[in-house]
C-alpha cells in the first residue's frame, strides 16, 4: 500500500499551540501512573456552574431547542449582553453590534484573521495569551512584542505601545486583566493609549476583557467600549467561561463596529454556523439570573490571591508582586537559577506540581512561572511547601 504523501500549508508550521493543555496532558498521564499531581497550571475555575444556569440548558433542550440559530446567536441573548453591558459599564450597545461564539478564543482567531496577512504588523501582549502570538504568525503578519514588564506591575506603557505603530500596524491586541500576569491596567495609562491613537486611525483595537468580573480591592475595570474615539474600530472580546465557570460550555461573545459585522458573521457561517442553542439561554440566565455565586466565586480567589502571594515569596528564589485580577499569579524565579522551563519541568516531575513556565507566554516571559490559583488553599499551601522541599 502507497505511504500518504501529503502537502499541508506552510502557515500550519507557524501556528503554535497553548502550553496549558500540553501541562494538563501530562499531569494526567502521571496521576494515571498513581502521582499526586497539583494542578495549578490549567486556567479555569475550579467551581461548577452555578445550578440556576445548567437548569436553563436542560429546559431549552426539553423546550425543543435543537436546531440552528442566527449566526451571529439569538436576539434575546445579544438584547442580555446589550443589558448587562449598559448596566455594568454605563456604555449602550447595538445588540446588532453584537456577535455570540463559541468562547472567547474564537474572537481573537477572527479578528486576528480579519487583519493579519503578509507585511502587515500586529501589535501583542508579551508575556500574554500565547493564542495571540500564535495566530499573529499564522496570519502571515509580524507580531510585534508589547512588554509587559514587572517593574511596571505588568502593565504597558502607552509611550512604548504608541512608539511601536508603523503605517503597517493594522491591529493592537490588549488584554486586562490579564492572563499569565494577573495585572491590571490603570485607567490613566489607558487614557493616554486612547488619546494617542486619535493620531493613527488606520488601527484597530482588540480589548480582551474575559477576566473583567475578577479585579481585586475595588480595583475598576477599563472597558474599552466607554472610549467613544475608538468605537468605529474596537472589537472587545467577552465571555461566560470565567465568570460563570462555564470553560466547557464554550460561550463568549465579541462586540464589533458596524463595519465589520457582516465579515465576522460571514466568517462565523463558513466556520461553526452557530453557538449551540442551549447554550444560549443558559448565557441568558447566567446574565439575568443571581450574581451571587460570582461575588462567592471572586471572595474566594481574593483570599487564595492573598495566600499564594505569600506562599511564593517564601521560597529561596521567588518574587511574587500582588495581581491585581484574573486568578494567576507571575512571580519571577530568576533567584532560583533555573530557566522557566526547567522549573516547570522540575516542579511538575519532582514536585508533583503543575506549572507553566513564562516563555510559555512569549519571550518577556523567561524568568517567570505562571500559578493559576484557581485551586483550594488547602492545595496552594501543600504545594508551596512541596516545592520548598524540593529547591
Ligand atoms: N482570553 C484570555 C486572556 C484567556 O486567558 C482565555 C482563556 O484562558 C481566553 C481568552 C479564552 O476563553 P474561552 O475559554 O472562552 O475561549
Amino acid at each position: 500500500m502507497a505511504q500518504a504523501d501529503l502537502h499541508t500549508v506552510a502557515a500550519l508550521e507557524r501556528l503554535g499551540t497553548e502550553t496549558a493543555f500540553e501541562v494538563l496532558a501530562r499531569a494526567k498521564k502521571l496521576e494515571d501512573e498513581g502521582r499526586d499531581i497539583i494542578n495549578l497550571g490549567i486556567g479555569q475555575p475550579d467551581f461548577t456552574t452555578p445550578e440556576n444556569i445548567v437548569e436553563a440548558a436542560i429546559k431549552a433542550l426539553k423546550d425543543g431547542h435543537h436546531g440552528y440559530t442566527p449566526a451571529n446567536g439569538i436576539l434575546p441573548l445579544r438584547e442580555a449582553v446589550a443589558e448587562d453591558i449598559a448596566n455594568r459599564r454605563e456604555v449602550t450597545v447595538d445588540p446588532d453590534h453584537i456577535v455570540i461564539m463559541p468562547g472567547g478564543k474564537v474572537t481573537m482567531f477572527f479578528a486576528i484573521l480579519m487583519f493579519g496577512e503578509p507585511g502587515a504588523e500586529i501589535i501583542y501582549p508579551n508575556p500574554g495569551f500565547p493564542i495571540y502570538e500564535s495566530v499573529i504568525n499564522f496570519s502571515g503578519a509580524k507580531a510585534v512584542p508589547m512588554p509587559l514588564l514587572e517593574e511596571n506591575d505588568f502593565a504597558f506603557s502607552a509611550d512604548t505601545v504608541l512608539g511601536l505603530i508603523t503605517p503597517k500596524t493594522r491591529l493592537i491586541i490588549l488584554n486586562s486583566p490579564s492572563n499569565p500576569t494577573g495585572g491590571a491596567f490603570p485607567m490613566a495609562e489607558v487614557d493616554k493609549l486612547v488619546a494617542g491613537l486619535e493620531a493613527h486611525p488606520h488601527v484597530a483595537v482588540m480589548s480582551d476583557e474575559i477576566y473583567d468580573r475578577i479585579l481585586y480591592d475595588g480595583r475598576e475595570h477599563v472597558c474599552f467600549l466607554k472610549y467613544e474615539s475608538l468605537r468605529d474600530r474596537l472589537i472587545l472580546l467577552n465571555g461566560w467561561s470565567k465568570t460563570y465557570a462555564m470553560t466547557g460550555w464554550r460561550l463568549g461573545y465579541s462586540v464589533w463596529p458596524e463595519k465589520l459585522v457582516e465579515p465576522v458573521t460571514r466568517l462565523a457561517i463558513n466556520c461553526h454556523s452557530c453557538v449551540n442553542a442551549a447554550t444560549q439561554f443558559a448565557g441568558i440566565e447566567a446574565l439575568k439570573g443571581p450574581q451571587d455565586r460570582v461575588d462567592e466565586m471572586v471572595a474566594a480567589f481574593t483570599n487564595r490571591r492573598q495566600v499564594i502571594q505569600q506562599e511564593l515569596n517564601q521560597i529561596p528564589g521567588f518574587r511574587c508582586i500582588e495581581p491585581g485580577g484574573a486568578f494567576y499569579a507571575f512571580p519571577n524565579i530568576e533567584g532560583t537559577g533555573l530557566s522557566a522551563q526547567e522549573l516547570q519541568n522540575k516542579l511538575l516531575n519532582e514536585a508533583g506540581i503543575a506549572t507553566i513556565s513564562g516563555t510559555s507566554f512569549g519571550s518577556y516571559g523567561e524568568g517567570y512561572i505562571r500559578f493559576s490559583y484557581a485551586n483550594s488553599e488547602e492545595n496552594i499551601r501543600a504545594a508551596a511547601k512541596r516545592i520548598k522541599d524540593v529547591l
